[in-house]
């Protein structure tokens, strides 16, 4: 026999199976069997049991409800979706009613409490693998923001790989795939997981094109696709329905707000593949996974919350169009080249918060009064910005500037509505400023004058009565008193009327009190029935000017980054690159723009480097010793180029890049397995992934290929690679390849654009510097042998390692084909000494092997003689 209570519980927890419930039972929200002991784990609250019926119990756990928050943003964090069941009837007779009121889940959290970074997408995957499309929908439902692409490619591996490419760029809180999605495509399902994100499978139907497309056109209000460029694009909106069917089922307040979705195109942008990404630590460090030392952390000089976002995503999909490049370009120039301008804009936009999810919040009908004071000190910016940079003539920047939407009238209404400083939540009183409604006002006054008569009433009464002690107070119970002292309680007069006994004090009411009283209270009801519809009224009005708003918020957050972006170049010595659509690259004095500012640079500054690429001159081997800087020169070569086509300056003193359609980077497996992510074969798949994708417009940075096997295979396979990216047609793309393969510089003769370049270094026979320049020409030698001596191996190592290596360069072969034949047995003085581990002396060994038990006495008389003359020896 189970309680009432618990079938109601079974039957809520049947309605989401998959979500942990949070039962609401008075003062706490209560969780049962395997969601307790989940609970009790995150949360790290206690475990307890509760009986359901007879002699039975399950594990309880609870948290308060007050601090629900807290709790939440911990099980969203564990990637936990929750599910909260309130009592929606009063609490009386029997059992109270509960409904799932809300489910949350980690993409789709809106609440500011909630929302612990800076973005939360919530992106929705559909890949069709026998039509070889896939559909992306994403969207951050808190700017309340949409949008969808289509990939394609005729393998699916591929189309998995771009898929998994393009989810690494979102960075995803939480995805949506069919439950069919994650055995169909096991690999894409292994990459998402790597993600660390949420997956929450939808079933097959709820994907279905048909379905998808009747929600996608009811939800958007149109009869066709094409306006959002939807149509011919099946996958795309199979996603975009997924997504729109969860956020609807979880948050149908906030579905009905959605109300575009924005289509984009992956082919208008560089494309930057998961690896590539990592490895130039674009976002993130790699070491240390944070945004410490990542070329974000350089470029991020934003002053808003929308602006950070926005650099995001121009810095995870640099353009391709020179048009375009320069567009932004020529933004952060006139800012660039006007430092006051920049700094007064800068500080303007200092005072501008987040006003992208502040209006979102007005949309879904959760904004609170300090939602609305930042839409208004937000507003009250803008005719200071739109009047920035006077003296410029036209620019794109200026064009921003004047274009802003002012929303004069909804400033003005906000400021003469709202008080300076409202309360955080709308069910407080002193969110209206006097002044603004005369009802209000009347209130207040009445409840001001009703205060101002108790206070004299007080003054009277003691006069009159005699009583100097007495006062006039309220308690949330009994309301209005007058409060007498016991010893003078004789000298109350008749028409008081005892309402209260204390120990010490007696409390009365009198009709004059009474009457102050009731206009009192219901005043203050009133005025907080008034406020709160006065509230809800300037967010209707808000909601009405959306469009505007929201437009603004979208070009501050990019205004934000054009201001950012030259405050960087001009803080860090950045110049504006040439673009064009030619395959040259040249770029003078090129700095690493984080390696540049890492404060662990040894007593010296970083030292600049050129590189000129040219149609005949587009694959340069760089060879160097380990440290020298060839991994820094490489990177910085992709930073170079990538920085610029998102419209920033670069790290250089000149530089002219032809637009590039892709990098590909790429670092031999060893470095990779140090990190966790690559064996060799992951090295050739993905090398082998860039000889299929790269074109002549690409850049492929190539580290240490081949050094993750043996050295012939390595010499050979990178060997072929080069030869390969040469000889083939539609290839021949800029290749930067480092490698300590010296063989691999002989390909210069053979190969009219391949070139040889290297690291110098200052010897002096003892010690090597690593000098950091870049020069032609191959390494004379790899300074191996120095290095470990520098490292501090011991001296015998390294004087056998020269002598080898003496041999070896003696005999002339490249690698010879066997060691043996070429390198003389160490001689016998050269042997490191076993110092350490020393043989057991054959004494002891003899005394260990002796069969005590079964010797003879003469035998022991004679063994004893042995091993004394063992132990002279
Ligand atoms: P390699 O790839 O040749 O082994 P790295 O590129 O990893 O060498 O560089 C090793 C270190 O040398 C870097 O961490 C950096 O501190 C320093 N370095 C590299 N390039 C420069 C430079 N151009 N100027 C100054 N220091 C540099």
């Amino acid at each position: 026999m189970t309680t009432p209570m618990r079938k109601q519980y079974l039957d809520l927890k049947r309605q989401h199976p998959d979500t942990l419930l949070l039962f609401r039972l008075g003062d706490f929200y209560e969780t049962f069997d395997e969601d307790a002991r989940t609970l009790a784990q995150v949360c790290d609250v206690a475990l307890t049991s509760r009986p359901v019926g007879k002699d039975q119990r399950v594990p309880l756990a609870g948290v308060p409800y007050h601090s629900l928050d807290t709790y939440l943003g911990k099980l969203m964090a564990a990637g936990l979706k929750v599910a909260i069941a309130e009592q929606v009837s009063e609490p009386g007779k029997g059992l109270v009613e509960r409904q799932i009121t809300q489910v949350m889940t980690r993409g789709t959290v809106t609440s500011p409490d909630l929302l612990t970074q800076a973005q939360n997408i919530l992106a929705a995957v559909y890949l069709d693998g026998q039509r070889g499309v896939a559909g992306i929908a994403h969207g951050d439902l808190a700017e309340g923001h949409l949008a969808a692409t289509q990939l394609e490619a005729p393998i699916h591996s591929e189309l998995e790989m771009q898929v998994a490419d393009e989810l690494m760029r979102l960075e995803p809180n939480e995805v949506l795939v069919s439950t069919r999605f994650r055995a169909e495509n096991p690999d894409l399902d292994l990459a998402i997981q790597r993600m660390g994100c949420v997956i929450s499978e939808l079933e097959p139907w709820i994907w279905a094109e048909a379905r998808a497309n009747r929600q996608v056109q009811t939800q958007f209000q149109v009869q066709s696709l094409e306006g959002f460029g939807l149509a011919n694009k099946p996958a795309a909106v199979c996603a975009v329905g997924g997504f729109l069917h969860y956020v609807e089922s979880y948050q149908p307040l906030i579905v009905s707000h959605l109300d575009r979705v924005q289509t984009y195109v992956l082919t208008d942008f560089m494309t930057l593949d998961e690896f590539t990404r990592l490895n130039l630590e674009l976002m993130e460090n790699l070491r240390t996974r944070t945004q410490e030392g990542s070329l974000l952390e350089i470029l991020d000089r934003t002053r808003t919350p929308m602006g950070g976002r926005r650099l995001r995503q121009w810095l995870g999909q640099p353009l391709l169009d020179v048009e375009a490049i320069n567009h932004r370009l020529d933004a952060v120039t006139q800012l660039y080249d006007d430092g006051l301008e920049l700094r007064a804009l800068r500080e303007l936009l200092d005072q501008i918060g987040d006003l992208a999810r502040w209006v979102q919040r007005i949309m879904y009908g959760t904004a609170m009064p300090r939602d609305l004071a930042g839409v208004r000190n937000t507003l009250a910016l803008v005719p200071a910005l739109a009047g920035r940079l006077p003296e410029a003539g036209p620019g794109p920047l200026t064009e921003l500037l004047r274009s802003l939407p002012h929303c004069t009238d909804i400033h003005d209404l906000l400021d003469r509505a709202l008080v300076e400083n409202p309360p955080a939540v709308p069910s407080q009183v002193g969110i209206i400023q006097n002044g603004f409604d005369a009802e209000l006002d009347k209130l207040v006054t009445q409840t001001r004058d009703a205060k101002t008569r108790l206070s004299q009433m007080e003054q009277t009464e003691r006069n009159r009565l005699d009583i100097p002690s007495l006062k006039v107070g309220y308690n949330k119970v009994f309301g209005y008193y007058i409060e007498v002292p016991r010893s003078q309680a004789e000298k109350v007069p008749p028409e008081y009327i005892r309402k209260q006994t204390l120990v010490n004090a007696e409390r009365y009411f009198t009709e004059e009190l009474k009457t102050y009283e009731t206009l009192i209270l219901n005043a203050d009801q009133r005025q907080l029935e008034l406020e709160q519809a006065l509230f809800q009224g300037l967010c209707a009005e808000l909601r009405a000017r959306q469009e505007d708003l929201q437009h603004l918020a979208r070009k501050l957050a990019t205004l934000d980054v054009f201001a950012a972006l030259a405050d960087c170049a001009v803080v860090n010595n950045y110049t504006r690159p040439q673009m064009t659509d030619t395959f040259d690259l040249f770029i003078e004095g090129g700095r690493h723009p984080v390696v540049e500012k890492a404060s662990v640079l040894p007593n010296m500054s970083f030292v600049p480097n050129d590189v000129r690429m040219e149609a005949d001159k587009a694959l340069q081997i760089l060879t160097g010793p380990n440290m020298a800087g060839k991994s820094t020169y490489l990177r910085q070569v992709a930073l170079i180029v990538l920085m610029a086509q998102m419209g920033s300056f670069v790290p250089a003193r000149s530089a002219t890049i032809g637009v590039v359609d892709r990098i590909f980077t790429r670092i031999g497996a060893s470095d990779a397995i140090q990190r966790g992510l690559s064996t060799f074969m992951v090295e050739m798949v993905e090398t082998a992934n860039i000889l299929h994708h790269a074109s002549n417009r690409s850049l492929l940075i190539l580290d240490e290929i081949g050094r993750g096997t043996s050295t012939y295979d390595g010499l050979a396979i990178a060997w072929a690679i080069l030869e390969y990216i040469h000889n083939v047609e539609h290839l021949g793309a800029k290749t930067l390849f480092a490698t300590h393969f010296h063989e691999l510089t002989d390909l210069a003769e053979r190969l009219p654009r391949v070139r040889n370049y290297h690291v110098t270094v200052d010897d002096t026979g003892e010690t090597i510097t690593f000098l950091h320049t870049i020069v032609a020409g191959r390494a004379e030698r790899s300074f191996g042998v120095q290095v470990g001596r520098m490292a501090g191996l011991p001296k015998a190592v390294v004087e056998r390692a020269n002598q080898i290596l003496g041999q070896l360069e003696a005999s002339g072969a490249a690698v010879p084909a066997s060691l043996g034949d070429v390198v003389p047995e160490a001689k016998p003085e050269q042997a490191v000494q076993p110092t350490l581990y020393l043989e057991e002396h054959p004494a002891i060994s003899a005394l260990k092997n002796l069969q005590v038990d079964s010797i003879t006495p003469l035998d022991a008389m004679n063994k004893l003689y042995e091993l004394v003359k063992l132990a002279e020896q």
